[in-house]
């Protein structure tokens, strides 16, 4: 396993007291479009922002040391990232992807595959038979995503690592759950790792950004072209916020996950709870892989109310500390409705495949005092309790 100190300090430190011009504690950030040149043919280190950005960097640093990749690609949104690798890919390669993907990975893949710029497979990565009857199809890229949105599963990064090198294929992990602070893919065996930094790594639901951090200094290259040639750079002030967010990520994610971790055991109990998918609980599937390659079970987790749509209607607007929206990893506690919302753009039926229930209900865990957010679902819950009464 990893140290995690060395990297929380990396977090806190990267680009501290660096500024040549006035030794600002902060590193300024540099909004300029464009940047002078010295002279006729003497560029300097920058001169576009869509090729290149000082505050864009050191975010792009700042991820490539604490995922321990050769470097780090900022772009636009975690789409636009996982659009970055896909973008690599020709008409005859195959990805090999989760069935329970975001929805929004699930729909990008879709529609590239229907203007036939590759091919795609969803299958059950946590099946080792299905997922080696697609690797036997010898695919180009097999992306992961642990835990799962929103069903939390857990794949064997270390295990597919090595089955993709076998097969011939490049293997992307989408950290965006867990970040670097609580799993490190490149040290599992991973070639690139995604992430949405929209969610934990800015922590604070006020950016939309995403990155692509590669294990090798030549796929660092070809993507931070292929970025500038199709102009999906993130953009300076968000790359400066979202640094300014990754400052506190250790911490931060530390205290959410005890938190969710406490309420995964507390909903387990209740008796309106059919089920709690949460990696930390011994009982799930994939604790025993999540311990091996992780060094924390993060702060999301699912649940499936006992009940039909009503009910979760009932409980969810009797809720007023987590917030009813998309989206996770702020310090603000969220619940979301997957069918409805996260997952709506997938059939009931793919919905079905991948397990995703009508009564499912994904939590992310701010940094709130446990015993409120409790007392909170409890107030969901004594709703449900109370029509069940008067029926
Ligand atoms: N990957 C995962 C696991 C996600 O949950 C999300 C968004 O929720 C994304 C990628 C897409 O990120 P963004 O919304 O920043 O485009």
């Amino acid at each position: 396993m990893f140290e995690n100190g060395s990297r929380q300090t990396v977090a806190v430190t990267n680009g501290i007291a660096t500024d040549p011009a006035f030794g600002a504690v902060t590193p300024p950030v540099y909004l300029s479009s464009t940047f002078a040149f010295e002279g006729f043919q003497q560029a300097r280190r920058y001169d576009y922002t869509r090729t290149a950005n000082p505050s864009r960097d050191l975010l792009a640093d700042t991820l490539a040391k604490l995922e321990g990749g050769a470097g780090a690609v900022v772009v636009s949104s975690g789409m636009a990232a996982i659009d970055l690798l896909l973008a690599q890919l020709n008409r005859t390669d195959l990805v090999v992807a989760p069935h329970d993907c975001y929805a929004g990975t699930y729909r990008l893949l879709n529609a590239r595959h229907e203007r036939q710029q590759f091919d795609v497979l969803f299958v059950d990565q946590t099946d080792e038979k299905s997922l080696s009857v697609a690797l036997e199809r010898r695919p180009a890229l097999v992306l992961v995503e642990t835990p799962s949105n929103p069903l939390m599963r857990v794949t064997d990064v270390r295990a597919l690592a090595a089955h993709a090198r076998v097969a011939g294929a490049k293997l992307a992990v989408d950290n965006t759950f867990l970040s670097p602070a609580l799993q490190m893919p490149l040290t599992l065996g991973a070639d690139f790792v995604i992430h949405s930094t929209t969610k934990y790594l800015n922590g604070h639901s006020d950016v939309v950004g995403g990155a692509v951090i590669a294990a090798n200094q030549t796929d660092v290259a070809n993507l931070a072209n292929w970025a500038n040639v199709t102009g999906v750079a993130g953009a300076p002030f968000d790359a400066y916020l979202t640094l300014r967010g990754l400052r506190t990520l250790f911490p931060r994610i530390e205290a959410q996950q005890r938190t969710a971790a406490a309420l995964a055991r507390r909903l387990r109990q209740h008796p309106r709870v059919r089920a709690v998918y949460y990696p930390g609980l011994e009982s799930h599937p994939g604790h025993a892989i999540a311990k091996a390659q992780q060094t924390g079970f993060g702060a999301m987790l699912s649940f499936d109310l006992v009940g039909d749509v009503g009910d979760v209607r009932r409980f969810v607007d009797a809720l007023k500390l987590f917030t009813l929206a998309e989206s996770l990893g702020g310090v603000e506690s969220l619940i979301a409705h997957p069918a409805t919302m996260t997952h709506s753009c997938l059939s009931p039926e793919v919905r079905r495949i991948a397990g995703i229930s009508d009564t499912l209900l994904r939590l992310s865990v701010g940094l709130e005092a446990e015993d409120d957010l409790w007392a909170d679902l409890s107030q969901g819950f004594r709703g449900l309790a109370e029509i069940d009464d008067q029926s």
